[in-house]
């Protein structure tokens, strides 16, 4: 196939373009670099099968030649406030990614009858009330909340998709992504993952929000890519969760990180450090992508925090 990735210099949009070419696939590569890195996407320059494009993908899009599949990946994802790639600093550039982003890339997908699929997410739950995530519950989320730029955008990106999928017969598909960490993830977006590798790693205490309570359920990413891969050669076109069930605590989680690292430097609580809007629990029911995709994480946290590891060092310049 030729397939479009958008978000193709972020960290899920650069492994899955790596995937697809190792596959014997052709990729465009499609990004504006508003939170992507062109380091990402270095080991693809002048690879026979690699092609970029530099665009905005609220703006129209055009693409030269026969395209088999778009996949949208490209938006801020970061729920950070501090940081300059989270997506509340990007409030509009968010929405339009969303918004207009999924327009442009489903008209792609229209005009060439590509196969289509929309990176959706868990935040579309918001902060949820039913436990696990199924991809029957409609969620929990604050229409006009800081976090609604980005969970209102993704959630009008699947209804869009949808309607694209049922009004004009196009072959759309939707994954909704969980937690994901691994190599090429940004070390200063703010999230947990990058947050605590890198206090560990500088044998710094790590910095747990709240009381530590709050779960989440991370997947290592080559696990991610697969299960997205996967979705993307099935003929389902009803939402899909995509994310490893095993749930922890974020106390639990810096505990791991500390043994795993071997700082002895504990960590500190901060009160408020997120507000209201933190979701406390979550965690995918995968039934549908074991039923429908026969796929299921197969990387232990442990073994995805060791794989990461190297990848942070070398990045803060520690090897
Ligand atoms: P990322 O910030 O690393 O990658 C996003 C990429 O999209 C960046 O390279 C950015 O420059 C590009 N982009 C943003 N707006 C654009 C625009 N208007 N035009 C062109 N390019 C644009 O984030 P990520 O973690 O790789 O997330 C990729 C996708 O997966 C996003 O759609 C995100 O919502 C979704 N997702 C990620 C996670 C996760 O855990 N990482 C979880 C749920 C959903
Ligand atoms: N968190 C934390 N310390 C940090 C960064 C995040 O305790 O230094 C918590 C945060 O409050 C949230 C969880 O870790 O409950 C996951 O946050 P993240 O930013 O990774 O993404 P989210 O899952 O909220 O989208």
């Amino acid at each position: 196939m030729k397939v479009l990735v958008t978000g193709a210099a972020g960290f899920l949009g650069s492994n899955l373009c790596d995937l697809l070419i190792a596959e014997g696939h052709e990729v465009i590569g499609m990004d504006n670099f508003i939170t992507g890195s062109a380091d990402n996407l270095a080991h693809l320059s002048g690879k026979e099968k690699f092609s970029f494009i530099r665009h905005d993908v609220s703006n129209f899009i055009f693409v030269p030649g026969k395209i088999d599949a778009v996949m949208h990946f490209a938006s801020p994802a970061s729920p950070n406030p501090n940081s300059p790639y989270g997506y509340l600093n990007l409030p509009i550039q968010t929405l339009k990614a969303g918004a207009l982003g999924t327009h442009n890339t489903l008209g792609v997908a229209r005009a060439q009858k590509a196969r289509f699929i929309l990176a959706s997410t868990s935040e579309i739950y918001g902060d949820p009330l039913e436990h696990p995530q199924t991809e029957a519950y409609w969620g929990h989320v604050d229409p006009i909340g800081p976090r609604s730029v980005y969970d209102e955008a993704k959630r009008f990106a699947e209804a869009l998709t949808m309607a694209y999928h049922r009004f004009h017969g196009v072959d759309t598909r939707i994954c909704r992504i969980f937690n994901t960490y691994g190599p090429r993830m940004h070390l200063d977006d703010g999230r947990v993952v990058p947050n605590f590798l890198q206090q560990a790693l500088q044998n710094q205490p790590l910095t747990v929000y709240g009381d530590g309570s709050q779960t989440r359920s991370f997947c290592y990413v080559d696990d991610l890519i697969d299960g997205i891969y996967r979705l993307l050669l099935s003929d389902e076109h009803e939402p899909v969760n995509i994310g490893n069930p095993v749930e922890t605590t974020i106390l639990k989680f810096a505990e791991t990180i500390n043994t795993l690292t071997g700082n002895s430097a504990g960590i500190v609580y901060m009160e408020e450090a997120r507000g209201s809007g933190d979701p406390q629990r979550r965690r995918p029911d995968i039934s549908r992508a074991r039923e429908i995709l026969g796929w299921e994480p197969k990387i232990s946290l442990d073994e995805g925090v060791k794989k990461t590891i190297p990848f942070f060092k070398k990045k803060m310049g520690l090897e």
